[in-house]
């Protein structure tokens, strides 16, 4: 820290991204991105946009605003773009939450959440999951606070259904309820149907992981058109031309090519099941998931000692350390080919541990 450095951001601890190791190939099941690439033609359109970089970015987004609207049923007054949903979801935490206004989320979730609130300087409080790693809903209702709860949650993977969903933002009317869709195109239930309904929520969610776009940046936010002018107003305030055009030829083209992606997230889906059943014949205790990974425990081996020996056969999950999960991993979901090379890559260290 330089002498410079405001004492405000003394105790910041920033969010640790998943690895992006460079010392050797690996099958990378770590930061739960797509294994699918893009479209040919979003590849196409981003060389083409690439002519036009001497150009600023247009600051609202229209055209791909437009499409993406038409694509959702809503009215683009209900939506904003942004660089990865990490931008919206810091976006909504500076514009709806300070010190009279504190925001609570679940004790396992996202990392970032605690984040964005020591950023800002906002109280927040971390509610306990389940033993099962179940959202008590019951914990937020009426709670009278701002909420975010990624649906389905991360790193467990488990879903809310919107009826719940719905509870908790009916029995909040005074409070922003935030609901982080980042995985939903993996079996979840969407509360988009809900913006209409309540002008307390916000709905997010990103293209970087059902439309192969994670190295692009492209989040997005639905909502009431006052919730959404807000971060408009913290958007302006920041960055107007926070996505940028290669970003924007990208999602437009993959909102087009939206039938690809789809059936993407159904090939995923389908390649979850076949690992889940899979590693709980070598007896794991796998939580069920409704994203594109999986969270994963032996009785056999510590997950340290797991994530370890996979990274040394080349293959990369995510180990986290905090006490109530530093036994499981989180295992993005691959190719076949991918997962049935993890599965023996399994096996074998398995069988190793056992003489
Ligand atoms: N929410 C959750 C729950 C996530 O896991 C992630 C991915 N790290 C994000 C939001 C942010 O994704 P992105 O910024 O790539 O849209």
């Amino acid at each position: 820290m330089s002498r410079f450095f405001s004492p405000k951001y003394e105790a910041l601890e920033p969010y640790t991204p998943g690895e992006q190791p460079r010392d050797m190939k690996y099958i990378k099941l770590n930061t739960n991105e797509s294994p699918y690439p893009p479209t040919p033609s979003v590849i196409e359109a981003v060389r083409e946009e690439a002519g036009r970089l001497q150009l600023y970015s247009d600051p609202e987004c229209l055209e791909l605003t437009e499409v993406f609207a038409k694509r959702y049923g809503v009215k683009k007054e209900n939506l904003i773009m942004t660089n990865g949903s990490d931008e919206v979801l810091n976006f909504a935490f500076m514009a709806f939450c300070d010190s009279d206004h504190p925001i609570v989320f679940p004790d396992l979730t996202y990392g970032f959440y605690p984040v964005f609130a020591k950023l800002s300087g906002i109280p927040y409080e971390e509610i306990p999951l389940r033993d099962d790693f179940t959202i008590n809903v019951d914990d937020y209702i009426g709670i009278r606070k701002n909420i975010v709860i990624a649906n389905p949650n991360a790193p467990t993977g488990i879903a809310l259904p919107l009826s719940d969903i719905e509870r908790i933002v009916a029995s909040n009317p005074d409070n922003i309820v935030i609901i982080d869709e980042a995985y939903v195109d993996f079996g979840g239930e969407s509360a988009l149907c809900l913006i209409e309904k309540y002008d307390n929520l916000l709905v997010t969610g990103t293209f970087s992981k059902s439309r192969s776009l994670a190295g692009a940046r492209l989040g997005f936010g639905f909502g009431n058109p006052a919730i959404i002018a807000d971060l408009h107003t913290i958007r302006y305030s920041t960055n107007p031309y926070n996505v940028n055009r290669m970003t924007m030829a990208a999602g437009y083209r993959a909102i087009c090519d939206d039938e690809y992606y789809m059936s993407n997230a159904k090939k995923i889906i389908e390649c979850r099941e076949f690992t889940r059943a899979e590693l709980e014949k070598f007896g794991f205790n796998v939580l069920p998931s409704k994203a594109n990974f999986l969270f994963a425990e032996s009785p056999e081996i510590d997950g340290g000692e797991l994530y370890l020996k996979l990274r040394s056969r080349g293959i990369l999950v995510r180990h986290f350390t905090k006490e109530r999960i530093k036994n499981f991993n989180r295992i993005t979901v691959g190719t076949k080919e991918e997962m049935t090379a993890l599965l023996t890559a399994i096996k074998d260290i398995l069988k190793e541990n056992s003489k």
